[in-house]
């Protein structure tokens, strides 16, 4: 089902959070989490300009990534066909995908190699049996974030910066993420960012806000730019940071009104991409984050170290190097959030700690992530134990 609106994101229903998308979504439950509500003021954008210092736009930018959104794949049956993978992947898929549902843009699966089972992009986004397997340190909600919740749509972990809620919608459904629990259709935001606004304002401590989800990018340029200009009111917010996975799923989606979003930031802008294997960064993804730097947009990329996807130096030093040349600097690599259904990704730590050991020979500081954890109750990012030694 397509929720169209005029000059607003459209948006696939069976795309949002698949929390909410085995609800019998109403109409009211799609206006809400794709935040277009007839009554929204919409902020006027001027007509959609690529500023001049964007160079080149990427080559093969697609105007229509709605279209693209909207044909994503989310029956593993059409998956395995397009891929020619075994059939006995199947009846596996079918029910983990129950579970947590599958959607995979077509410009992702341009990116696997036919007819290999343990492609990493594949292993990413392929529902499969493990993740129907339990383990008793692996929970619902292993970082903590409804402990951290101090409004619906609003959680404050960390002092000096506090974390919005936007959407549980994103362009692709990852296998592993630590949010695949997360209770979406409990958070109203649209309805609730008043009161996040006012809690915001109420504490001068907070200088930067972090737009979160799900993807903010799955929000509408016009909710988005409405959301930054309400931000933007708020006197003691100095950074305005954007976590998203979007421009390496969707490259597309970074059309001509987002980037005039984007540039528009009065606030130090930092964008977080999520990257965990160069084989992510194909032509139009480079050609996208290359004009996002243009904008004035600081880039990081945070990558989560996954078994079977990214546990290999060559693969992490090849990612950090490629992520430069399109400016953008590798910043976290995280240990995997211990997520019910995403065992089988796990790394451990001495494993995980060797292999950065090594990366930390093979890379300059500059191109080095942050080998960290996020632990419940911290007051911070828990770097593992042996990164703490100086970079070259
Ligand atoms: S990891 Fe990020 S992009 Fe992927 S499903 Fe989770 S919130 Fe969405």
């Amino acid at each position: 089902m397509l929720l169209c609106c005029t000059d607003a994101l459209i948006l696939n229903i069976s795309s949002i959070h698949p929390l909410i998308v085995r609800i019998d979504e109403t109409a009211e439950l799609i206006r809400k989490e794709t935040m277009i509500p007839k009554t929204a003021r919409l902020l006027q954008i001027p007509a959609p300009q690529i500023p001049e210092t964007i160079a080149e736009k990427p080559s093969n930018y697609d105007k229509n990534w709605q279209k693209q959104h909207a044909e994503a794949l989310r029956e593993p049956e059409e998956l395995l066909q397009q891929l020619a993978l075994p059939a006995s992947l199947l009846a596996p898929a079918q029910v983990a995908s129950a579970r947590f549902s599958m959607c995979v843009p077509g410009s992702w699966v341009t990116r696997i190699k036919v007819g290999n089972p343990d492609d990493p992009l594949l292993r990413q986004i392929l529902p499969v049996a493990e993740e129907l397997e339990s383990s008793s340190d692996f929970s619902t909600d292993p970082v903590g974030d409804l402990e951290a919740r101090v409004l619906p749509g609003l959680l404050h972990k960390y002092q000096g910066r506090v974390l919005l809620m936007t959407t549980g919608a994103c362009a692709i459904h990852c296998r592993y993420c630590f949010r695949r629990h997360y209770p979406y259709g409990d958070d109203n935001f649209l309805t609730q960012l008043p009161a996040i606004l006012d809690y915001i304002r109420a504490d001068s401590s907070i200088h930067e806000i972090i737009l979160s989800g799900g993807d903010p990018l799955s929000l509408s340029n016009e909710r988005l730019a409405d959301l930054i200009q309400q931000i933007q009111t708020l006197p003691h917010v100095k950074r305005l940071r954007i976590h998203t996975r979007t421009p390496i799923a969707l490259p597309g989606r970074l059309d001509d009104g987002l980037f005039a979003v984007l540039q528009a930031i009065k606030l130090q802008a930092i964008i977080v991409i999520h990257c965990n294997h160069p084989n992510e960064l194909d032509e139009q993804v480079l050609e996208t984050l290359s004009a996002m730097r243009q904008c004035g947009l600081t880039l990081l990329n945070q990558s989560v170290l996954l078994k079977g996807v990214n546990d290999d130096v060559d693969i992490l030093t090849h990612l950090s190097e490629r992520l430069f040349s399109a400016g953008v600097l590798a910043y976290y690599l995280h240990q995997l959030d211990k997520v019910e259904g995403a065992q089988h990704f796990e790394v451990q730590d001495a494993r995980a700690i060797a292999l950065h050991d090594t990366l930390r020979q093979r890379l300059p500081g500059y191109l080095l992530p942050k080998l960290v954890r996020e632990q419940r109750g911290a007051d911070a990012k828990t770097p593992l134990q042996g990164v703490c030694r100086n970079a070259s």
